[in-house]
């Protein structure tokens, strides 16, 4: 047998969507705003809409099945007992297109309407068998079997067109049909059984009744509409700002020129990865780089060319890093961070190499350098194991002395601490 046949329809609750486009969030501001009076939705988000009606259809259909069987039960029961003579009157009439029709199309709810499919096209279950239940107890009322007894199944068209209407969550326009359907079959099966029937009354409580139901249940759906519209717009915005916070974090955290984290975004990863390095008793390295003449550069080139250096030689430390959790950063005007976790002296000078010669092979034009004709780099290097002898700031500090030695020696190389 298919699986999913065999997996009971569970409510799942219907999932609001993440965001609206422009002009469907401007559907909803709008229709919130005019409220007009007859409210049906554009195409998708009728499509929520009924979604989340099916949804509460199977909530109601779950929790109130029993009930429905009860309600049957109790009405055939009176039935039976207070009225015989009238239900087997007739080469037992009622029974057969009253109780019977019934009891079938009741069986057939319990079996096929929590199905998925059921689910999902709910209307096309609950109409059919709404208006056959309620076709029924109509014909069964207007039966002048018994005067008593059509008094009495006069009552359950009440209920049951309550039931209907209220209950099980079709659409407004669906109850009218329902109702128009049944009432309908009724009057035309009356006039081929030849049976005389109260017209007056017929209207009034059939009639009347029902068209009153109908108002109350299409002023409740467009409340239930515009409550849901609400919902929507409250789900947009809630997205939305969430959006909006996370964008602000990144470009709290981020250098608009380069696209490397800033200084801020850098000193924060550095804290949660100096902590972890102390708990793992692991090495940490880091790497202090600075544009080597980069005023002089900036001075020959202008401002522009001087950024659009800053942005290549930024891709290009980033490039030469390996591992996923190697960082770079943009620390100040000219100046680059790396941050090495796990990393030992060796690796740290190896990646300072790797760097340095990708710079290189840039081969940015830089005719005022001392050091040679394209654009350089300085690089510091500290590392250590995070531990009670050593500090954060001092790992930092490390690294700027070292840049400052390797200024020193004349640019264009790395210098290690060896402190
Ligand atoms: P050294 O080799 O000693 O590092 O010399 P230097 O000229 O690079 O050092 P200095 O710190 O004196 O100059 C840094 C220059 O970087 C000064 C400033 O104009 C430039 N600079 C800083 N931020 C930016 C920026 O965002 N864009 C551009 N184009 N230039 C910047
Ligand atoms: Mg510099
Ligand atoms: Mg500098």
């Amino acid at each position: 047998m298919d699986n999913a046949e065999t997996i009971k329809a569970e409510p799942q609750g219907v999932a609001l969507p993440q965001l609206f486009n422009a002009k469907k969030l401007e559907y909803i501001q709008d229709t919130l705003k005019h409220r007009p009076f007859f409210l049906y939705f554009e195409n998708d988000i009728e499509t929520m809409f009924y979604a989340k009606r099916a949804d509460e259809y199977l909530r109601i259909l779950m929790a109130g099945k029993s009930m429905l069987l009860m309600l049957f039960g109790l009405i055939a029961y009176f039935a039976v007992s207070q009225f015989p003579n009238a239900l087997f009157a007739n080469d037992l009439f009622l029974v057969k297109f009253c109780f019977l029709p019934i009891a079938l199309t009741l069986m057939c709810v319990m079996v096929f309407a929590e199905k998925p499919f059921f689910v999902r096209n709910f209307q096309w279950m609950a109409a059919p068998t709404s208006t056959i239940i309620l076709t029924c107890i109509l014909l069964a009322s207007l039966s002048n079997y018994d005067k008593h007894f059509s008094q009495h199944a006069a009552y359950d068209v009440i209920i049951i067109t309550t039931i209907v209407c209220f209950g099980i969550r079709v659409l407004f326009p669906v109850c009218v049909m329902i109702v128009i359907i049944a009432g309908s079959i009724t009057m035309l099966a009356t006039v081929m059984l030849n049976w005389s029937f109260d017209i007056l009354k017929l209207s009034h409580y059939y009639g009347l009744g029902s068209m009153t139901t109908l108002v109350i249940v299409g002023l409740m759906e467009r409340q239930e509409r515009l409550a849901f519209l609400q919902e929507l717009l409250v789900s947009h915005q809630t997205v939305e700002l969430d959006r909006l916070n996370r964008a602000l974090d990144r470009m709290a955290r981020e250098d608009p020129l380069t696209g490397l984290v800033n200084r801020r975004g850098f000193d924060e990863t550095m804290q949660i990865e100096w902590d972890r390095a102390r708990r793992d008793n692991q090495s940490l390295a880091l790497l202090y780089m600075d544009i080597d003449f980069f005023k002089l550069y900036n001075d020959t080139y202008g401002h522009n060319i001087g950024d659009v250096c800053l942005r290549r030689v930024a891709q290009t430390v980033k490039g030469a890093l390996r591992r996923p959790a190697d960082l770079a950063g943009r620390y100040g005007g000219e100046e680059f961070v790396v941050l090495l976790p796990n990393t030992d002296r060796e690796g740290a000078v190896d990646v300072a190499i790797r760097i340095l010669k990708h710079v290189d092979a840039l081969a940015l034009p830089h005719s005022r350098s001392k050091a040679a004709s394209h654009v350089t780099l300085s690089i510091g290097i500290s590392q250590l194991v995070p531990g009670n002898g050593n500090s954060l700031k001092e790992f930092l500090k490390r690294a700027d002395d070292a840049l400052y030695e390797a200024k020193e020696r004349g640019r264009h190389q790395y210098f290690l601490s060896t402190r």
